[in-house]
């Protein structure tokens, strides 16, 4: 059965690269039916933080990446690690190193100068005569012959002599077991059939498979995932913008738009663009994966957002558009219910921050006219008008669309004048601005009396 897992380091927030990462390894488990983990790896306790913990949980949340199993974190298991170490040691995989620091240091120092890789001699390899009250790393006993081979799912065949790696350390002097260690561990004794990680990780994957081998354990299938660049052509970071997945929502944007963006993004099914969830999970298989890096592109995001913002059901939207209202302090529990507003705005707005933005004055009255649209639309000749249309909005005994557009239109033709010196004003004076859905259902979404107090106060 396919087991998959996400495994991030809580050392910063859940970036673009780590949530694509997240996204495949889900979606593959999903295809086939199988379980998706969620493993915090924050053995590096100084790097790791509470808050980076939240923020990684939060953003999976937000996702809807929901795990099957976990969160499961490293720090709770070290007896387990431990208990491993020992057993390689008995067996003769692994060996004690009183190498010191200074003593490693100056061979590598020592190698650069002759322009080899550093890499640790095996010094304490095959030695027995062990000084006493001294600390210790311990190291495992790499096969200093043959290779590794292994199939990956994006990369192909990958081939590495064992001539090429050193003894890696799994437990360092003071104790802690090393992340390349504990990761071999883990993804054996939770069962994880499929590795999908960055490709960051593909020179450790040779040195895992040799530990796994030495355990007696399976070997999982690898997909090691390119990296994301910006739109530069440099690898993704804080300068292209948003990099944290939180940001997007904060900027306004869907999860569905940021999996859908996410998706395409180092994936393709021929030259589809717009995938459901569903479609996703259908659809997806690892072998699909680009082997190239993929440079990031807001305007695609962009592009999904609007598409999902219009076409997702307006209930889903509010449901996400709701923290914006809050975020910018407009208080939705009176005025318009937020679905009949997005069926309003969804195509005039790019992201859901902008649609709470825009979409104040239907909750608020708003303390002054936008000046330059008073100035053009709210003069003197104008006002006679709004008094017109205002009498007629007045005297209307029910309040929907149709019937204040033929309100609006009444007006007009008694007046005998275009719609656009009523239409105008009417707009100024009950939205502050000249900018603003169509009239008749943005009256409507107000209250009649709201209309009939915004126009009192543009004529005054
Ligand atoms: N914890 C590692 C990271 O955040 C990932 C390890 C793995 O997926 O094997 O980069």
């Amino acid at each position: 059965s396919v087991v998959t897992r996400f495994a991030p380091s809580p050392t910063g927030y859940l970036h673009v690269g780590g949530a694509r990462t997240a996204l495949y390894s889900w979606l593959y488990a999903k295809s086939l039916g199988g379980e998706f983990i969620l493993r915090i790896e924050d053995t590096d306790i100084e790097r790791s933080s509470p808050q980076a913990k939240q923020a990684i949980l939060d953003g999976m949340q937000w996702l809807g990446l929901n795990h099957d199993k976990g969160p499961y974190y490293q720090t709770d298991r070290f007896d387990m690690y431990n208990k491993f170490i020992g057993q390689l040691l008995e067996q003769g995989h692994a060996y004690k190193c009183f190498m010191s620091s200074e003593e490693l240091d100056a061979i590598r120092a020592q190698q650069e100068e002759q322009g080899e890789k550093p890499r640790y001699p095996g010094t304490w390899r095959d030695r027995n005569d062990h000084p006493e009250n001294q600390p210790y790393a311990i190291r495992f006993k790499n096969p200093k012959t043959g290779e590794v081979v292994f199939d990956d799912h994006v990369r192909g065949e990958i081939r590495i002599s064992n001539t090429e790696l050193d003894d890696l350390v799994i437990r360092r002097s003071d104790g802690a077991p090393t992340y390349n260690f504990c990761v071999v561990i883990d993804d054996w004794e939770m069962g994880v059939s499929h590795v999908v990680r960055g490709e960051d990780h593909i020179n450790n994957t040779p040195r895992q498979i040799n530990i796994l081998k030495a355990l007696g354990a399976p070997v999982p299938e690898y997909a090691h995932v390119s990296m994301i660049l910006g739109d530069d052509g440099k690898k993704l970071s804080k300068r292209h913008g948003a990099v944290s997945v939180m940001q997007y929502r904060d900027s306004g944007y869907l999860p569905q738009a940021v999996l859908n963006y996410l998706l395409r993004l180092g994936w393709s099914h021929g030259d589809q663009e717009i995938f459901s969830v569903d479609e996703m999970i259908n659809l997806f298989s690892l072998d699909h994966i680009s082997k190239s890096a993929s440079a990031f592109n807001t305007e695609k995001l962009i592009w999904l957002n609007q598409h999902y913002i219009k076409t997702l059901p307006p209930a889903e939207v509010a449901e996400h558009a709701r923290w914006h209202f809050e975020d910018q302090n407009i208080d939705t529990s009176t005025g318009p219910d937020l679905s009949d507003l997005i069926r309003v705005q969804a195509d005039r707005v790019d992201t859901l921050k902008e649609l709470a933005s825009v979409s104040r004055y239907f909750y608020e009255d708003f303390a002054e006219f936008d000046p330059s649209a008073a100035k053009k639309h709210l003069r003197v000749v104008a006002k006679a008008n709004l008094i017109a249309v205002q009498a007629k909005l007045e005297a209307l005994t029910s309040w929907d669309s149709a019937i204040i557009g033929q309100a609006i239109n009444d007006t007009a033709a008694d007046l005998d004048i275009g719609m656009g010196k009523i239409g105008m004003p009417l707009r100024v004076a009950v939205t502050g601005s000249g900018n603003s859905p169509a009239l008749d259902v943005t009256l409507a979404l107000l209250k009649q009396t709201q209309v009939v107090q915004r126009i009192n106060k543009a004529i005054e």
